[in-house]
């Protein structure tokens, strides 16, 4: 089944060709620069790499992948590395290829709303391009000032606002990638409509840079949404949750965001930045928003929220600090819980209709297996996905074995939106069949037959 082979360290003439093509400046090969580039955000997963190159164009990328297969030199594509599931660093000795010097991002099409952003820019810089056209990016999420375009269509991100906008598969309009051999996919018109044939920049959203490494990517922005409303509603059972969703979806047309913070999230929210939620709940916190370009969205959530039960526990917001207020509930999760161990991160989604049963049973699942860990749930509710995360586990393996059948058992995908990386590739079988395995190893010989890119990453 694994086609990995070892792969080589860069001899001196590979590094010299490397140095020949960006710069000995951005050839890095001591462990004091190369160290950053070889944690991932969560501490759980490090390696080492002989050497980290930092190109600054897609004629340096395409030139370093062609001296890499030349000599045998496994690669693993970087942007800002905060990737959840141990696949954007060198954990078997592979070349790092940092893009995050590839940061131009062009003007806005006035015209088509679209802009072509380089790989390396960051999810903050193009929401700025964004807003100073008057316009938005769809996709959202808390790494933003650190996370890179190439990076998101790669693990194809979702984020906050998936429920309005979808995720990055979404956005993409066109993009450009070079090939393990140097070649250059590029498709950048950004044409709607566009029928000739395989759709290539799909198939590369979500490819963990197994199948070519991203170097721009041309995005459909959308109407920025001025008017806000935030609703954080303090419930005392997950199903209601789940139920009152599904109500607000049909009632609340201008619905942004779904978003909940499980009791045991709020805890660690509560115990680690000294916050202290503006409603009672015992369950969950669903925190909700509604906006819109055109209309103030807060009668239709009002609304929406009294039709179904008129004596629901809410704090509203209708203003900027009012909404970041809540926010901070949401948003300062993950590093709270950072701040309390080194987490053990699984992201996956469930239909909405076992999505309480699952809840109900997840943390059962996990204390019989490590009765000291503290399983940590939240999540994007209104795209059914959950991030559950165990603090002080000590087998990661049989931990991910049996809540990841779980999730199965459930009906459920064992990735949302982080991706496989080298985390989940063991457990892959469980939400896809052997033939579409088959078919996933196929594409990566045809794309990339040297098996430089990423090989221990999603189906090695
Ligand atoms: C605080 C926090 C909150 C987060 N919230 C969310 C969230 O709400 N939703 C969500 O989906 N994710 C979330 N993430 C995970 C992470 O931010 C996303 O996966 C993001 O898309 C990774 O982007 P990156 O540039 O950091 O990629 P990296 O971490 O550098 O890489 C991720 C993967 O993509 C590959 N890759 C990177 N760049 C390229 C390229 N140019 N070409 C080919 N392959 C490439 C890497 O090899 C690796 O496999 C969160 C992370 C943190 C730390």
């Amino acid at each position: 089944m694994a086609r990995v082979t070892a792969g080589a360290a860069p001899d001196t003439e590979a590094l010299s060709a490397f140095a020949d093509i960006v710069g000995s400046a951005h050839v890095l090969t001591e462990n004091e620069t190369t160290a950053g580039y070889c944690i991932d955000w969560t501490g759980r997963f490090s390696g080492q790499s002989p050497a980290v190159v930092r190109p600054r164009t897609t004629q340096e990328v395409s030139e370093l992948l062609r001296v890499c297969v030349e000599h045998g030199v496994h690669v693993v594509p970087q942007g800002g590395n905060t990737g959840l599931v141990g696949g954007s660093v060198p954990l078997h000795g592979e070349v790092v290829m940092s893009l995050r010097r590839m940061t131009t991002i062009d003007a806005v099409d006035p015209l088509s709303h679209q802009v072509t952003v380089e790989a390396g820019a960051t999810l903050a810089d193009l929401h700025t391009t964004a807003a100073q056209a008057g316009l938005a990016f769809g996709v959202d999420l808390a790494a933003r000032d650190s996370c890179t375009i190439g990076g998101m269509v790669a693990t194809n991100a979702g984020g906050i606002h998936v429920l309005r906008h979808g995720s990055m598969r979404q956005q993409i309009v066109g993009l450009e990638t070079v090939l393990s051999d140097g070649r250059v996919l590029r498709h950048l018109a950004g044409l709607h409509k566009d029928n000739t044939g395989y759709d290539l920049d799909r198939l590369m959203c979500g490819s963990e840079g197994t199948l070519g490494v991203i170097t721009r990517v041309r995005v459909q922005l959308v109407p920025a949404l001025g008017h806000i409303a935030t609703a954080m509603i303090g419930l005392d059972d997950v199903a209601e949750a789940v139920g009152l969703l599904a109500h607000l979806r049909q009632t609340v047309p201008s619905l942004l965001a779904a978003e909940a913070i499980m009791a045991s999230a709020m805890d660690v929210v509560r115990h680690c930045q000294g916050l202290e939620p503006p409603v009672p709940a015992s369950a969950l916190w669903l925190l909700v928003e509604a906006a819109s370009s055109t209309t103030d969205p807060v009668d239709e959530l009002a609304e929406g929220l009294m039709s179904w039960r008129d004596d629901l526990d809410v704090a509203v917001a209708t203003d900027g600090p009012g909404s970041e207020r809540l926010w901070r509930f949401r948003e300062t999760i993950t590093e709270s819980i950072s701040q309390l161990g080194v987490p053990h991160k699984l992201d996956v989604t469930l239909p909405a209709a076992t999505l309480a049963a699952f809840n109900a049973a997840v943390g059962d699942v996990i204390a019989e297996r490590a009765p000291d860990a503290r399983t940590v749930v939240f999540g994007h509710l209104g795209d059914g996905n959950l991030h559950v995360n165990v603090l002080g586990a000590v087998d990661d393996d049989d931990i991910d074995g049996a809540v990841l059948k779980l999730v199965a058992d459930h009906g459920g995908s064992i990735s949302a939106e982080h991706g496989i990386g080298t985390a989940k590739s063991a457990w892959l079988h469980l939400s896809r069949t052997t033939a579409e395995l088959a078919t996933f190893r196929a594409l990566r010989a045809a794309l990339d037959p040297a098996g430089i890119l990423n090989p221990h990453v999603l189906a090695p």
